[in-house]
């Protein structure tokens, strides 16, 4: 049999909850054509931008996923069989794959083969050498243009891609403040995670009152995660000619109506340039991959960057993982251990 998790209900606007999602197991017969590949699924990447994807009527970068088809996305798989060139039985894979045990990789599929030669967790390949630690790179040096000395913030920063913003931003020299929604992830932050400084957005009785404090030459460059209100309060904050990197805004992800900036005008008197992204066009450049894995590689190597990641066991628990990740309960990268 094949377990899956299959995409059930659109949740529309407002929370996604696991009954939008169901756990079924289906027969598994397989007779590979050429060029295809059959993989079974070691690890599960569980990512905010999923939640886009359920609403099946908005258009978005990434298409909506199919009702009554397994949910998709980054996974890392072992060959089973294969009738592709170049792979064979027990390579490791990296590569989009459904949330099921078992996946047939159709022939135009590109998939990765992992070269580990630091020998780190395979899971890795999904966080701080997979897409969210090449969303953190890219964002940070090649949108944020940190300078030594300078300032650089944070939101969301105890998460997948937080977590490596501040640990380059360290090595370039700045001064790095973050924000995350527990007590815990605001102490790893800093004892673990070479944070300067950082607070619990949640708990604070004023976000302004406290990036007053904690960043008090202003700040040169905002990695914004979370978009809504933390946004328009950092931007009171923002130096002439900082530099806004919009990463993402998960706060609007399951909001029922957006959150409306106020003092966007501010962009225009400081000077300010705000840019957003999306990591799958750099993924596609076989130029930024091997910048992005040489600096990473050399980094974990020098012991300047290190990571974290929350392990859920089982694909019958995918659907709660989900939910969880999306109200702050991993820190690090969420991942789904299916074998
Ligand atoms: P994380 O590991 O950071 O997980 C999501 C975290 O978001 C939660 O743990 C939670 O932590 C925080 N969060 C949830 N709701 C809110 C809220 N209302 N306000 C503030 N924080 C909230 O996920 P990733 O690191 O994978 O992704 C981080 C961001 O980067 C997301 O916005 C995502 O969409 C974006 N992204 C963009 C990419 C691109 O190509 N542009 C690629 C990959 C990710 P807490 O306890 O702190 O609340």
């Amino acid at each position: 049999v094949n377990k899956q998790v299959l995409f059930k209900q659109d949740p529309g606007a407002g929370w996604v909850e696991t009954s939008h999602m169901e756990v079924v197991d289906r027969p598994l017969n397989v007779q590979l054509k050429q060029g295809e590949v059959l993989l079974k699924n070691l690890y599960l990447s569980v990512d905010p931008y999923m939640r886009g994807r359920m609403n099946t009527a908005a258009k978005s970068y990434s298409a909506p996923f199919t009702i009554g088809q397994p949910l998709t996305g980054g996974g890392i798989s072992e060959v089973v069989e294969s009738q592709r060139d170049g792979y064979a039985k027990g390579d490791l894979i990296s590569s989009h794959i459904g949330w099921e045990q078992y996946t047939v990789v159709p022939a135009q599929q590109p998939i990765q083969k992992i070269v580990n030669p630091l020998n780190v967790p395979l899971s890795y390949f999904l966080g701080i050498l997979g897409m969210p630690g090449a969303t953190a790179y890219h964002g940070l040096l090649d949108i944020g243009e940190p300078k030594e000395g300078e300032t650089v913030f944070v939101s969301g920063a105890a998460g997948a891609v937080g977590l490596v913003v501040g640990q380059i931003a360290k090595i370039k020299g700045c001064r790095v403040v973050g924000s995350a929604g527990t007590d815990e992830k605001v102490e790893q932050l800093v004892s673990t995670f070479g944070y300067d400084a950082a607070f619990n957005y949640k708990t604070v009785a004023s976000q302004h009152d406290k990036l007053k404090e904690l960043c008090p030459k202003g700040i040169d460059v905002y990695f914004d995660n979370v978009g809504g209100e933390t946004l328009e309060t950092v931007l009171s904050f923002m130096n002439t000619h900082g530099r806004l990197v919009e990463c993402g805004m998960i706060s609007q992800y399951n909001a029922e109506k957006p959150y409306g900036i106020k003092n966007l005008m501010l962009v225009v008197g400081r000077q300010l340039k705000i840019q957003g992204f999306i990591i799958s066009s750099q993924l596609a450049s076989k130029d930024f991959v091997t910048r992005f894995v040489g600096d990473m590689t050399k980094w974990i190597k020098e012991g300047k960057l290190s990571y974290t990641e929350t392990i859920t066991d089982g694909l019958e628990n995918a659907p709660q993982a989900f939910v969880d990740m999306l109200k702050g309960a991993n820190t690090g990268k969420q991942i789904i251990k299916i074998a």
